[in-house]
């Protein structure tokens, strides 16, 4: 079932379409492995403890090396940059490498998806200023223990709070939280979460909690699905469903049938939405993977030190993403109800950027 979300409309400067006629448009970049918390369902603290090895500085994509891929990119169809990591605010002047992406032709909308943790009015100001268009904040809990025994680190979720409105004061919006609920962790938090949520200009975003990488030992039980979610709010709001804005958008919206707003569900698990998938992703260390549940990515810091030209990258980039055949979550919907955690060798979420 790819064939139905396609979009082969819209024009772009140069068109580069996967075999089943998917256009590039997004590219998200992934800035640094590392980050300061410990979720249990992507970084869990046993095995990203004080003996995990984290990528060494100089093997990360320098600012000139991100900035010339996303040049490249640009030029095959991509104007959607999101940054993300790890934690993506733990990059160093993160605001100068904005301000080089913003300025690249083609590049219409630049996202960041953080934690929250480090985003102080100052630097939500100073993102803003750089080109951020949009920021997407993660937080899985209204309620403290719950939150804090999700982060793993006891970061409080009065602090995520303060996070989202130096975003919103910034001028970084509309503004969008993303929450994964995990069954037997924080199912209990839909419902809280919308009551915050409900008449702010935030729009909540849930998340099944999805199977990717190989450290989280996901089991299909734990994914509490978009119609169970749906079904949650129910019993408290009337919720209808709205149209899709634009092709390839990930989540499900639905309005709160008394104005009070918007929520979102991304039902990657129970809906998949590979046919309309314009996404690419770059590695911290370069490598392009053009699924999130890809098990290798393709090298490319390792041509581009070795000096390659912008004609041999480019037709690099493009090559890979012309033979691209990715739909895992459908494929993944169509084989298993029952799948567990049997992965075999995939990307983490930390790593590659989520
Ligand atoms: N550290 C930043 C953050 O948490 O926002 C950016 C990177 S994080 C990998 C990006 C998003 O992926 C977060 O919203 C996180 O909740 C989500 N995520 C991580 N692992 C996930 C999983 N197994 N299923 C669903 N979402 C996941
Ligand atoms: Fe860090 Fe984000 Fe993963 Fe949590 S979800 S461990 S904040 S990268
Ligand atoms: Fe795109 Fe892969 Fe997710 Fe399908 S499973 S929507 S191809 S990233």
């Amino acid at each position: 079932m790819l064939s139905d979300l396609t979009d082969n409309s819209a024009p772009s400067a140069s068109r580069t379409t996967d075999t089943f006629g998917r256009p590039l448009r997004d590219l998200r970049i992934s800035l640094t492995d590392r980050c300061n918390f410990r979720c249990t369902y992507c970084m869990p603290r046993h095995l990203f403890g004080s003996e995990h090895l984290f990528l060494p500085r100089a093997a990360l994509l320098d600012f000139d090396e991100i900035e010339r891929l996303a040049r490249l990119a640009a030029g095959l169809g991509v104007s959607k940059l999101r940054l993300t990591g790890g934690e993506p605010l733990l990059r160093r002047e993160l605001d100068v490498l904005i301000g080089r992406l913003a300025a690249l032709d083609g590049i219409d909308d630049i996202c960041l998806t953080t934690n929250g943790s480090l985003l102080t009015g100052k630097r939500a100001r100073e993102l803003k200023a750089a080109g951020v268009n949009r920021v997407t904040l993660s937080l899985d809990a209204i309620d403290d223990d719950v939150f804090k025994a999700i982060n793993d680190v006891g970061f409080p979720a009065s602090k995520v709070l303060n996070a989202i409105d130096n975003a919103k004061a910034a001028g970084l919006g509309p503004v969008k939280v993303n929450c994964v609920i995990q069954r037997g962790v924080n199912e209990h938090q839909i419902l809280p979460m919308v009551e915050q949520f409900r008449h702010s200009d935030v729009v909540l975003r849930f998340i099944e909690f999805m199977d990717v990488g190989t450290s989280n030992g996901w089991r299909m039980e734990e994914v509490v699905t978009a119609r169970e979610i749906v079904d949650t709010v129910r019993t408290r709001h009337a919720i209808s469903r709205l149209p899709a804005t634009t092709p390839g958008e990930t989540a499900n919206r639905w309005t709160f049938d008394d104005g009070a707003g918007e929520v979102g569900i991304i039902a990657s698990v129970s809906q998949p939405f590979c046919g309309g998938c314009t996404r690419a992703r770059l590695s911290a260390i370069g490598e392009l993977y053009t699924c999130l549940f890809g098990v290798h990515g393709r090298d490319i810091r390792g041509p581009m030190r070795a000096g390659a030209t912008d004609a041999e990258l480019s037709d690099l980039l493009a090559g890979i993403w012309q033979r691209r055949d990715d739909r895992y979550s459908e494929i993944r919907g169509e084989q298993t109800a029952e799948r567990q955690g049997d992965a075999d060798g995939r990307v983490e979420m930390s790593y590659i950027g989520g």
